[in-house]
């Protein structure tokens, strides 16, 4: 999709610190850090929301939380805990729509969420 930032952080027509890219999904920093880790993992392929996941995506979706949990052990905060969560239109504050799961860690948060 040409006018999605995340398409063009896949296609590398912007810039973005990307520490992981495989066939199925990449995952880079946050450009605005909510916690002192603060990574988001997307699928290559433009999906708009969680809602536009189908049968098709369960591999994809799964991959995805490996992904996350993957970085989780490499950064060193597996153990004390992290969340990987994906926001879902307006109420939620969705503000990018192809979907991505943050991962947040290094400190400890807050349940519920704001
Ligand atoms: P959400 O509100 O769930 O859609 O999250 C979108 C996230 O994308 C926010 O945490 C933003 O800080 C982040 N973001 C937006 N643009 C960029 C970018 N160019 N590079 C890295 N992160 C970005
Ligand atoms: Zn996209």
């Amino acid at each position: 999709m040409t006018e999605c930032i995340f398409c063009k952080i896949v296609a590398k027509k912007i810039p973005a610190r990307i520490i992981h890219e495989d066939d199925l999904a990449i995952a880079f920093e946050d450009i605005n850090p909510q916690a002192p880790i603060h990574i988001l993992i997307i699928p290559r392929r433009h999906i708009s929301t969680a809602l536009e996941i189908t049968q098709a995506d369960h591999a994809l979706i799964g991959h995805l939380f490996q992904v996350g949990a993957e970085i989780a052990q490499t950064r060193g905060i597996a153990e004390k805990g992290f969340r990987l969560v994906m926001n879902t239109n307006a109420d939620a504050g969705q503000a990018v729509f192809h979907i991505h799961l943050h991962l947040l860690g290094g400190r400890a948060m807050h349940w519920p969420p704001g």
